[in-house]
């Protein structure tokens, strides 16, 4: 199946790790070219390290409005174009609503909903001009179903759904179609550091076979960045074509909510 991503200009931030890097290490291979943005521009260029002829790396914090606008400026100035927007740069916050302080809503509220809004609204002009223009939402089954210890992101991320809804609504005039991706458990380096900081002695992989069952995944384990990746680059692609205003769940089974 051909997805028409060749020759197409792809933003995905985030793409130093996990999910992200999987994302673009498909899209290259679909022939596209891509723009992605990290906060840590070393690593950035680390990981890519080889591959810049089809990329373009940033180092870029998603909430700093400025440096946003100048990375997809310089995106578009390179690629002469934009037709699609992947945010999904964004980090795991553990948080009950009693534990979360002022500063902790502030950082969730701008890293998973403002950090989705800067990027697409500063490519807005490019993706109009595009004949495929698209914006996929990198959210969370927490959105629909919050989880206890993950309250602020939760939180916010039924924000993004919220605005997920109303930008599919009035981009569908200019043939901007926008979608979410709700993940369930993804076994990315994220995944580690919370392994390392929830004083469990078992192995990494005990333990992550253990908080898939816990969480209820009937598949019994977590996703690999490499099962999401295909589904970001199909709502990313021109062959994705009457898709927009959906929810896409990528969680082996689990969200047991009927919506
Ligand atoms: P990783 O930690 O593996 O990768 C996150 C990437 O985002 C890194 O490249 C990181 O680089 C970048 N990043 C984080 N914050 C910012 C920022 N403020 N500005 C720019 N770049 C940033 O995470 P995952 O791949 O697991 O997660 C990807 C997305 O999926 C996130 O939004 C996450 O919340 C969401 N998600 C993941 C789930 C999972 O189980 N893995 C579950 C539900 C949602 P750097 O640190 O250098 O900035």
């Amino acid at each position: 199946m051909d997805l028409g991503l060749a020759g197409r200009v792809i933003v995905v931030t985030g793409g130093s790790s996990g999910i992200g890097q999987a994302t673009i290490g498909l899209l290259l291979a679909e022939g596209a070219q891509v723009a992605t943005c990290a906060r840590d521009g070393e690593r950035l260029q680390r990981v890519w390290n080889g591959h810049q002829a089809h990329l373009h790396l940033a180092a870029c914090d998603v909430r700093d409005v400025s440096g946003v606008d100048d990375f997809i400026h310089a995106t578009a100035e390179r690629f002469g174009r934009i037709d699609a927007v992947v945010a999904n740069a964004g980090e795991g916050t553990l948080s009950t609503f009693g534990e979360a302080t002022p500063e902790r809503w502030l950082a969730d509220l701008e890293g998973k909903v403002l950090g989705a809004v800067h990027p697409v609204r500063a490519a807005l002009p490019w993706l109009r001009r595009s004949d495929a223009g698209r914006v996929v939402l990198i959210s969370g089954l927490i959105s629909r179903e919050p989880e206890p210890t993950l309250v602020t992101a939760s939180a916010a991320r039924a924000a993004l759904a919220n605005l997920a809804r109303s930008m599919a609504t009035e981009l569908a005039d200019d043939e901007v179609l926008v979608n979410t991706v709700s993940l369930g458990i993804i076994d990315t380096p994220r995944q580690r550091v919370i392994h390392a900081s929830s004083g469990s002695t078992a192995s990494y992989e005990e333990w992550a076979a253990d908080w898939a069952r816990r969480r209820g995944v009937p598949l019994a384990r977590m996703g690999r960045p490499d099962e999401v990746a295909p589904v970001i680059a199909l709502l990313a692609s021109p062959l994705a074509s009457y898709v927009s205003g959906a929810d896409v769940t990528v969680a082996g089974g689990a969200g047991r909510s009927v919506h």
